[in-house]
């Protein structure tokens, strides 16, 4: 069947689509340890889904505005001016099924054929794909884990160009964890303040922080706030991934226009969801503090589990809930007879013969490293430790 050129360039969720294998494997019965995809197993919060199961019992079922209830825009400008020092008015507020449709959204509402959105590698696997859905193309330039992940502001000038219209920032970072540091920040601030393009800033893990700050761009440079497009979500913060509510503030204009994007293909969010992120936002903020609490005990457990094993390395994540673990170290021994090659074969091994779900590292743009999510029980974690120890014994 033909379908449309545009496609060619766009490969299937790795995240996704590994965590789907994972979980059909586990309804079969199969003892998987899923370490695939990012997705909290906490519940959502029981005065979150009270919220919803009020809305439905009351009848608020149908279409709301395209961008989103006022109350909740509300919701979402004062946490923007409160946590983020922040200020956008309501009208540049856009609420969207996920903080992905937010993305997706915005690049359909920027790029031209040929427009170029620069990536900092490793990147989350859909920014690349999202670019070129839209037109674009995605402008990868390389960071280093020697560097803690932080860009080289020189690499990011050479990458301007007259066609450039945005740049992606990602801290906490998925997949590699790196939070931003006020001087980096500054640096690339400094590197893009002479170029007109706008600055995507997807916070969807700030209040995933194990040491440091989290700092948006815009706290480091407020003359660039007008060119800033805040991108963030309940998924991750709330344990509310199946809600799908995320949000984006940026330049009027551009909200405007990702609007009518949303106008012509979803419309809004959805309706019981809308109240339920209400709820969620406003209430207390204990439960991520909890939540907060219990992945860094799981990210020490399970990267200093991972440092014990012979030829794996992983540096501690300072945020995010996701080891970036380098199993370079393994490629060139023999598993079965045959060398274990690259981290695609690595991942496949460890789905096929040892039962562990692990993201690997290439459709990241992070070849040669494995990423594991450290969002289940520590009992789970331990678990996989002792079968990714199974399968490195397994080497000759
Ligand atoms: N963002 C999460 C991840 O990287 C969820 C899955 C996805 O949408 O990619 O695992």
């Amino acid at each position: 069947m033909k379908l449309a050129r545009r496609l060619q360039a766009i490969k299937p969720s790795a995240t996704l689509a590994l965590n789907a294998r994972a979980k059909a494997l586990a309804a079969q019965g199969v003892d998987v340890v899923v370490l695939a995809a990012g997705e909290p197993d906490f519940d959502t919060p029981d005065f979150v889904k009270q919220a919803a199961i009020d809305a439905m019992k009351g009848g608020f079922t149908k279409y709301t505005a395209t961008s989103g209830i006022p109350e909740l825009r509300e919701a979402i400008r004062q946490k923007l001016e409160k946590d983020n020092a922040l200020k956008f008015a309501a009208d540049q507020i856009l609420v969207t099924a996920g903080g992905k449709q937010g993305l997706y959204n915005t690049f359909q509402a920027l790029l031209d054929e040929g427009d170029e959105v620069i990536v900092f590698a490793p990147y989350w696997v859909s920014y690349p794909d999202m670019v070129h859905l839209a037109g674009g193309r995605p402008v990868i330039i390389p960071t280093r884990e020697e560097d803690g992940f932080a860009p080289d502001p020189e690499a990011i000038r050479r990458a301007l160009t007259p066609r450039t219209r945005a740049i992606i920032l990602n801290s906490p970072a998925n997949p590699t964890g790196a939070v931003y540091s006020r001087a980096t920040l500054e640096r690339i601030a400094d590197a893009v303040r002479g170029h007109d393009c706008l600055i995507v800033s997807d916070d969807m893990y700030e209040k995933l922080l194990y040491e440091g700050q989290f700092l948006n761009l815009g706290n480091v440079a407020p003359d660039l706030i007008p060119r800033l497009v805040v991108s963030n979500g309940l998924s991750k913060s709330y344990a509310m991934t199946g809600w799908r509510i995320g949000y984006v503030a940026g330049p009027k204009p551009l909200i405007a226009a990702m609007t009518m994007v949303q106008d012509q293909s979803t419309s809004n969010a959805s309706s019981i969801a809308q109240k339920a992120a209400v709820a969620a936002l406003q209430g207390p903020s204990d439960t991520i503090s909890a939540m907060v609490a219990e992945y860094k005990a799981r990210r020490d457990l399970f990267v200093n589990g991972l440092n014990a094993l012979e030829g794996v390395r992983c540096r501690m994540p300072e945020g995010a809930f996701y080891a970036l673990a380098d199993v370079r170290g393994l490629a060139q021994r023999r598993y079965k007879g045959a060398p274990v090659g690259d981290s695609m074969r690595i991942s496949e091994i460890l789905l096929d013969d040892f039962r562990v779900a692990a993201v690997p590292g290439d459709p990241f743009g992070a070849p040669g490293y494995v990423r594991m999510s450290f969002v289940t029980s520590r009992e789970v974690l331990r678990k996989g430790l002792a079968r990714l120890g199974e399968f490195v014994a397994a080497l000759s």
